[in-house]
C-alpha cells in the first residue's frame, strides 16, 4: 500500500545526490579516517572533506567556517546554545534572565525547564502565533542575558520577525539566539540579515541525514561552554569525533537547498494552493496561524477529532502535535498557546510537504480528506 507523505516538518527523505555523498565516506575504499587523526593521509583527507562541509554549510547561511560547531542536530544545539551561554557568560555578565516563547520547540522549552541559576520568562504569542513586540519590549531589561526565539515553527509554518527581536535584544545588551531548523532552503535570510548570535541547525529536515546538525556562534558576540567534554574538538565547544559522513551529507543538503530554494519554494507554494483550495471547499476547516513557510499548513477541521481522522485514511501520513502520555492525549502546546481550545487543538492536523511530494500524492490527500471528512460529519 502506497503511503502519501506529509510529514516533512517531523523529518525528510534524504536526497539521493546527499546518499552518494555520504556513502564515499564510509568503507576502506572512501575517505572513512578519523578527521583529528593527524599523522596520517586518511585523517588529512577526511579532515578535508570536514573542512569542505563547514565551508559549504557557512556559505549557506552567510556565515564564517569559524562560526560552525558541528552537533547531533537542532536538539544538542539548543541545548548547547543556552546551557553554554548561560555557564559562560552569566557570572561575567552579571545577568541570569532568558526571554523565550510557549510556542517553542521542546528542545528549547525543555532546556530552559531544567536550567539551573536562571530565570526563564516565557512569552504567549498573539493569536496568528507571531511574538508581540510590545510585550517583548515591555519585559526585556538590562538582566536579559538571551532571547530565544525560532525563526520557523515546526508545527504552524509562522515565521517570527528575528531582524525586530534581535535589534530589541542588542540595544539592551542581550543575546538572540533561533532555532532554524525548518528555515533551510524554505525562506531567504542569512545570519546578518536575522542579525542573530546564535542559531541551531538541523540536517534531516532538509533532505539530509538525521543525528548530524550545527550550533552557529557568531564570532566576538558570544561564548559557550562545553556540555559534552572529550577530546576538546570543535574549539573547545563541542566534543566527539567527528562522523565524517554525516557532516558531508549535511553540507550537500544545504548545497542543494540553497541552490534549489527558489524553484522549490515556488513549488511547494505550487502544491499548497492547491491543498488550501480543497479545503476552502469543503469548508468548516481554518488554517492556523500567519501565513509562514510554503511547506507547513496546520488545520483545524470543526467538529472532528483528528486521531478519528487520521485512524481513516491510513495511507496519508500526516500529523498532530499532540504528546501522547500513558493515559491521555494532550493537545499540541503551540495550538493552545494561540488561543486554541483543547476540543480545537485535538481536530487539529499538521500537512508537511517537501522536495519529494507529488501531485499525485496532493491528489490523494485531497481526495482522502474530502471523503472521510464528508463521511464522519454525516455520521456525527
Ligand atoms: C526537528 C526540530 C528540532 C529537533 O532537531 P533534531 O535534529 O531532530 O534534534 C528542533 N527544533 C525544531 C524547530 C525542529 O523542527
Amino acid at each position: 500500500m502506497m503511503t502519501a507523505y506529509f510529514d516533512n516538518a517531523s523529518t525528510t527523505p534524504v536526497d539521493p545526490r546527499v546518499i552518494d555523498k555520504m556513502r564515499a565516506c564510509l568503507g576502506a575504499d572512501g575517505t572513512f579516517g578519523n578527521p583529528a587523526s593527524t599523522t596520517h593521509g586518511l585523517g588529512w583527507m577526511a579532515s578535508e572533506e570536514v573542512e569542505w562541509a563547514r565551508s559549504t554549510v557557512a556559505k549557506t547561511i552567510g556565515a564564517d567556517p569559524r562560526e560552525i560547531v558541528w552537533t547531533s542536530g537542532a536538539t544538542e544545539s539548543d541545548n548547547l546554545a543556552i546551557r553554554g551561554v548561560l555557564e559562560a557568560m552569566s557570572e561575567a555578565t552579571g545577568r541570569n534572565k532568558i526571554i523565550t516563547m510557549e510556542t517553542e520547540h521542546k528542545a528549547v522549552l525543555d532546556t530552559c525547564a531544567h536550567l539551573r541559576g536562571a530565570e526563564v520568562i516565557y512569552l504567549k504569542p498573539k493569536a496568528d502565533g507571531q511574538l508581540c513586540l510590545d510585550s517583548l519590549a515591555s519585559l526585556i531589561d538590562e538582566t536579559v542575558l538571551l532571547v530565544s526565539v525560532m525563526l520557523v515553527n515546526n508545527e504552524t509554518g509562522v515565521v517570527q520577525p528575528i531582524a525586530k527581536i534581535a535589534k530589541m535584544a542588542h540595544d539592551i545588551g542581550a543575546l538572540l539566539h533561533s532555532d532554524l531548523a525548518q528555515s533551510v532552503g524554505k525562506l531567504d535570510w542569512t545570519v546578518d540579515s536575522l542579525g542573530i548570535d546564535l542559531g541551531s541547525l538541523s540536517a534531516h529536515k532538509a533532505h539530509g541525514p538525521k543525528g548530524i546538525g550545527a550550533l552557529y556562534v557568531r564570532r566576538g558576540s558570544c561564548r559557550v561552554a562545553e556540555q559534552q567534554h572529550g577530546g576538546h574538538h570543535e574549539r573547545g565547544m563541542r566534543s566527539g569525533t567527528l562522523p565524517t559522513h554525516q557532516i558531508v551529507g549535511m553540507a550537500e543538503a544545504y548545497r542543494i537547498a540553497q541552490t534549489e530554494s527558489a524553484a522549490e519554494i515556488d513549488y511547494l507554494n505550487r502544491l499548497r494552493d492547491r491543498i488550501e483550495s480543497a479545503i476552502d471547499e469543503l469548508g468548516g476547516i481554518r488554517c492556523n496561524g500567519a501565513r509562514g513557510v510554503p511547506h507547513i499548513l496546520n488545520i483545524t477541521v470543526d467538529g472532528i477529532d483528528a486521531e478519528r481522522l487520521m485512524a481513516a485514511m491510513p495511507t496519508i501520513a500526516v500529523s498532530t502535535g499532540s504528546a501522547c502520555n500513558s493515559a491521555t492525549i494532550e493537545p499540541s502546546h503551540v495550538l493552545q498557546a494561540m488561543g486554541l481550545t483543547r476540543k480545537q487543538g485535538l481536530s487539529s492536523l499538521r500537512i508537511s510537504l517537501g522536495r519529494m511530494t507529488t501531485d499525485d500524492e496532493v491528489s490523494m490527500l485531497i481526495h482522502s480528506l474530502t471523503k472521510t471528512v464528508s463521511q464522519l460529519r454525516s455520521a456525527a
